[in-house]
This record gives structure tokens, C-alpha cells and sequence, in this order.
């Protein structure tokens, strides 16, 4: 067995990147490590400027043969790759799981399949893609979508595939090449989809993988001038570091990016149904990026609320994630581990009380926790833990609730639980964030804008918004025939 190969639950992963349809080593490498019992699970490239220019010039040069394929051709080998993830949907599973920790029941059923969906989505989407013409004065108006050129996708551990092909997907449906850098805390399914998309047949150069340390590697991909767009799933601090790198060439950027999302539960809301949101929030151990940290209940509602919620948490099972009876799986890392303990001894110092959890638990586990008595300028409502960690808050008004909701720096998302209509209205109106759910949670469409406002983002991708990013968008005006301009 080679270096370059590990064998995770049978299945095979080459640990090099992907550039110009070959594997590519580099002279370092790094050590993958699984949150689940800390076993080494390979040893990957550890990219440097050099194979990022590589990766680059590689989807330069395969970019024109790409772009001038047609939208039919580009949309069938799309739907092979969809056919490719489905084939190994199992491999997928376990290794996204061996590496990030979350829940292989979940990957297995929900987060594969929508792998393969992003594909299939996106190639349909592609066929369906027009703008009708318009008239102006006898002049006809046609808008069309241009592939812009390579694009540079970077994206975090916490869904790494699904987030990945989020991106890829729209990006080569539109006729751009790609070059992904996957995050080095969970670099292996990215390296599993190389395979599949060359299996498929995607030409040489139309999709590559570069891995390795964001401060090694990432400034040289995001700086570079014939990089035409990057689009950039993580935080915050990397964001902005980002947009810096960018500016250099004034590349366009895409950016989703962290939450403190709120979960608002009126007194009027199906009680068991808010609870049941509420809990739904310690799924991946917290680690999602919409996750409604911030639940404010109504003043009336508070303690029953809280009595069912104490409830609900003491019974999730919290293990293995490779165990079916499993709800909560590890966090991702011992660094983001000792983060969310930080968080949560800092809250506690602060006045803050302890209703569930509030501690480590086992190896890499950290116990589902809720705090209660916190003050809305406190670290803990106002910064992303990303782990298993909610507050408490009670409103006496909706006014309240709304200026509670929108009062961080973050608007990714928000959860309104009420069994009133009308006040759903006036108070999703009145929330700032890219997506609003009302008595539901995580329910998403890839043809519906996703992003986020203030700090949680810049931009919208999803259905004609990817397209949107993703293409030099052209409206080209032809005159009536024998038209003469006389001025
Ligand atoms: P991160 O910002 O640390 O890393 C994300 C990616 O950026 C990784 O691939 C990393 O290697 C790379 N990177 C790091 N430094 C870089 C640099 N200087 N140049 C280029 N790339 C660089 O984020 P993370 O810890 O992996 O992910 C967690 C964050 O992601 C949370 O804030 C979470 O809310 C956010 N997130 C947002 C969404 C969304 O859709 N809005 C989805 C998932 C996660």
C-alpha cells in the first residue's frame, strides 16, 4: 500500500490532490485524525502556493472546452456524477462520518442523497435557464448567462461534501472550472468525488482538488488573477482575510458564513412542536451554521417550555455516530472542543446559569448544554460557539422578541414558532436574516436564495442566483433590421 492511499472502513481514499486529472503529491503532507476515537486516517497532501498555481492553471487551460460544451453535454455528465455518488453512497457515508463525526444514519439518508440532488438539481436547472427576450423601441434585448472562468470554492468540515457540491455543482453546470479546497479538518470525501467526477468522464482539468492548510494555501488561490470567482463557505475572520486576498483583482465573492440565529417561541406556538425545534438545534453537535442557538420564549410560556425541554435533551443518546441509536455524534476537533468549553466557563463566570449540560464529556464529546440567566451584550448570545451549546432568554412583547432576535451582528437565519398567522406576518417581516422558517426548521429548496445579512454573508446562491454568481451575466441588444441610429 502506498503513502498516498488510506483504507477507511474498506474504502479506498487517495490522500493527493486532483489537478489536471492526475494526483499530484506534495512534499509535505498533514495528519488526518477522526473525532470519533482520534485514529489516524491518512496522511494528506499539504498543498503550497506551487499546486495551488498548478490547480489554477489547470482549470484555466480546460476551461475553454468546457465552457463551449454543450448545455445538454455539461448537464448529462452532471447526472453521471449524481449516478457516481449514488454508487458509493455507502463509501461516502462512512468515511464523511470516520472523518467529521456526524451522524452516519444522517449522511446515509439524508446528506448523500442530496450530494447526488446538488448535481442533478443544477443540470436541470441549467436546461431551464432563460430570460425572456424585451423590446426596447424595436430593439430586442437578450440576456445570457456566460461562463466566467475558473472559480476557486472553499469550504468547512461541519457538512463537507454537501456544502462542497452546493458549489461545484452550479459552478460547472454554468461552464466554469473548478478548483475546490476542502477543509483540513475533514479532507477526504472531496478526494473520493474526484474519482467519481473523472469516472463520469469529466475532462481533465474541469474539476480539481487542492488540499491542505488555509493560511499555507489560501491566499495563493484567492489572490490569483485568473481565478474568476471564489466562493467561500466558513467564518468570519477568514472571511474578511478573504476579501482582502481578493481585492487585488476585484474577483467577485460568494460568502455564507457564520449564525446566532434565534428561535422565537410565542405563547400562542404549538408547545411540543417548539420544543421539538428547539431541541432539533444539538444536531451535528450544534456545528451548523443555522443552528438557532438563541431561543427566546415568551414570558407565560417559560417555565413549562423549559420543563419540557430539560426533558427532551436528558433523553438524546449521545456516541458513536456510527451507531444507528446515536443523536449526537463528537465535535470535530480537541481545539473546537476546548473553543465551546471557553465559551461556556466564560458564560458561567458572567452570571450565567446552567439549565442542561455544561460540560465536556468523554474523548472528544461535549454534553448538550443550555443556559439560562444571560444578558443580551454577554459572549455567549452574541458569538458563534458552533457546538452544542444554547441560551434561554424570555420576552414580554413581540417588539421585545424582534429587538431581541436582531440584535447580534449575525442574520442568517431565524425560527418563528406561533400558531397565529397574522402575527407570523408581522414578525418574519420585521426579522433580519436570509432565511425565516416559520413552525419548521431546515426546510430547503435549491431552487430558494440562500445567504446571509450582516456578517453572515454577502450574496445569495441557489437555483438562478448560483447562476447568477457563477456567469457573467450579458444582455445583448440587437436593432430591428435596417434600423439606422439617426441620433
Ligand atoms: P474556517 O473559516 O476556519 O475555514 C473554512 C475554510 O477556509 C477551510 O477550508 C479553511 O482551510 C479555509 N481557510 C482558512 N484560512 C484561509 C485563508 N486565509 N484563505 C483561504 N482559505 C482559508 O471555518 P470552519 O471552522 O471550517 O467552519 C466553521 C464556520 O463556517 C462557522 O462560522 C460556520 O457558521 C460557518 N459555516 C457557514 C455556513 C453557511 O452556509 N453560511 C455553512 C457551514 C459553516
Amino acid at each position: 500500500m502506498s503513502a498516498h492511499i488510506s483504507t477507511i472502513a474498506g474504502v479506498t481514499v487517495d490522500t493527493r490532490h486532483w489537478i489536471g486529472g492526475e494526483r499530484v503529491a506534495s512534499a509535505e503532507t498533514f495528519t488526518d485524525v477522526s473525532p470519533i476515537d482520534g485514529s489516524t486516517l491518512g496522511e494528506i497532501a499539504r498543498g503550497t502556493a506551487t499546486e495551488a498555481a498548478a490547480a489554477v492553471a489547470a482549470a484555466k487551460a480546460a476551461f475553454p472546452g468546457w465552457a463551449s460544451t454543450p448545455r445538454t453535454e455539461r448537464a448529462r455528465l452532471l447526472h453521471a456524477v449524481a449516478d457516481g455518488v449514488e454508487k458509493r453512497l455507502e463509501e461516502l457515508s462512512i468515511v464523511e462520518t470516520s472523518d467529521n463525526g456526524a451522524l452516519l444514519r444522517s449522511h446515509r439518508r439524508g446528506v448523500m442523497p442530496r450530494v447526488a440532488h446538488n448535481f442533478r438539481f443544477f443540470a436541470d436547472w441549467l436546461l431551464k435557464l432563460e430570460h425572456e427576450d424585451f423590446d426596447t423601441r424595436g430593439h430586442t434585448n437578450s440576456v445570457s448567462w456566460d461562463p466566467a472562468g475558473p472559480c476557486v470554492l472553499i469550504t468547512p468540515w461541519n457538512a463537507p461534501l454537501m456544502l462542497a457540491t452546493w458549489k461545484i455543482a452550479p459552478a460547472l453546470a454554468a461552464g466554469n472550472t473548478v478548483v475546490l479546497k476542502p477543509a483540513e479538518w475533514s479532507p477526504l470525501t472531496a478526494s473520493l468525488l474526484a474519482d467519481i467526477a473523472a469516472e463520469a468522464g469529466l475532462p481533465p482539468g474541469v474539476f480539481n482538488v487542492v488540499q491542505g492548510y488555509g493560511s499555507e494555501i489560501g491566499d495563493a488561490l484567492t489572490s490569483h488573477p485568473d481565478v474568476r470567482r471564489i466562493s467561500f463557505t466558513g467564518s468570519v475572520p477568514t472571511a474578511r482575510r478573504i476579501a482582502v486576498s481578493a481585492a487585488a483583482n476585484l474577483t467577485p465573492l460568494s460568502l455564507e458564513l457564520g449564525g446566532k440565529s434565534p428561535l422565537l417561541v410565542f405563547a400562542d406556538a404549538d408547545l411540543d412542536l417548539a420544543v421539538d425545534l428547539a431541541v432539533e438545534q444539538y444536531d451535528n453537535a450544534g456545528q451548523v451554521c443555522l443552528a438557532a442557538t438563541r431561543i427566546l420564549v415568551e414570558e407565560s410560556l417559560a417555565q413549562e417550555f423549559t420543563r419540557r425541554f430539560v426533558a427532551k435533551a436528558a433523553a438524546l443518546r449521545q456516541g458513536d455516530p456510527r451507531e444507528e441509536a446515536t443523536d449526537i455524534g463528537p465535535t470535530i476537533h480537541p481545539r473546537q472542543l476546548d473553543k465551546i468549553d471557553g465559551f461556556v466557563r466564560r458564560a458561567i463566570e458572567a452570571g450565567a446559569r446552567v439549565v442542561v449540560g455544561g460540560h465536556r464529556g468523554d474523548g472528544q464529546y461535549y454534553t448538550p448544554t443550555l443556559l439560562t440567566d444571560v444578558t443580551q451584550d454577554s459572549e455567549i448570545v452574541q458569538e458563534e460557539v458552533f457546538g452544542p451549546v444554547l441560551t434561554l432568554q424570555t420576552f414580554a412583547t413581540e417588539d421585545e422578541a424582534i429587538r431581541l432576535a436582531n440584535n447580534t451582528r449575525f442574520g442568517l437565519a431565524a425560527t418563528v414558532a406561533t400558531g397565529d398567522h397574522e402575527r407570523a406576518e408581522r414578525v418574519t417581516a420585521q426579522l433580519v436574516a436570509g432565511t425565516v422558517w416559520v413552525n419548521c426548521f431546515f426546510v430547503r429548496d435549491l431552487q430558494a436564495p440562500f445567504g446571509g445579512s450582516r456578517h453572515s454573508g454577502v450574496g445569495r446562491e441557489g437555483g438562478t442566483w448560483s447562476f447568477d454568481f457563477y456567469c457573467d451575466v450579458k444582455n445583448t441588444v440587437t436593432a430591428p433590421k435596417g434600423w439606422k441610429d439617426h441620433g
